[in-house]
């Protein structure tokens, strides 16, 4: 699971380590270490982050922003990366045992077979 940042700042020193030249999603301009270091600075001072909201890091270091904890908003994606960047958090993977009757229950199913209870 990836790791959640409270600060742009904090991210990109984690995505600096994993790659060395982004683009922007939305722009054409591209950011080498040391400007994205700089503009992310600038950010976090500009930016008010509220308590549900987080940056994370993927594997190659593209950097994300999410809101609400349940979509990611790529901003900044390595140039040439081939990663593919999914627009929503992993969600938890189902669990096998009602958390209610203890029977267990289908992969993916969101109700309890055996007594209906809501699985997720
Ligand atoms: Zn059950």
């Amino acid at each position: 699971m990836n790791n959640r940042y409270e600060t742009l700042s904090e991210a990109s020193k984690v995505a600096v380590t994993r790659c060395n030249e982004w683009g922007f999603a939305t722009t054409d301009e591209v950011y080498d270490s040391k400007s994205l270091i700089d503009i992310a600075a600038i950010h976090d001072e500009e930016t008010y982050m509220d308590e549900d909201s987080f940056y994370l890091v993927s594997q190659e270091g593209a950097i994300g922003f999410s809101e609400d904890g349940e979509t990611i908003d790529w901003l900044f994606i390595p140039l040439n990366s081939t990663e593919d960047l999914s627009p929503t958090l992993k969600i938890k993977a189902t669990p096998n045992f009602c958390w209610k009757c203890g029977k267990a229950v289908t992969p993916g199913a969101r109700f309890c077979g055996a007594c209906g209870e809501k699985i997720c």
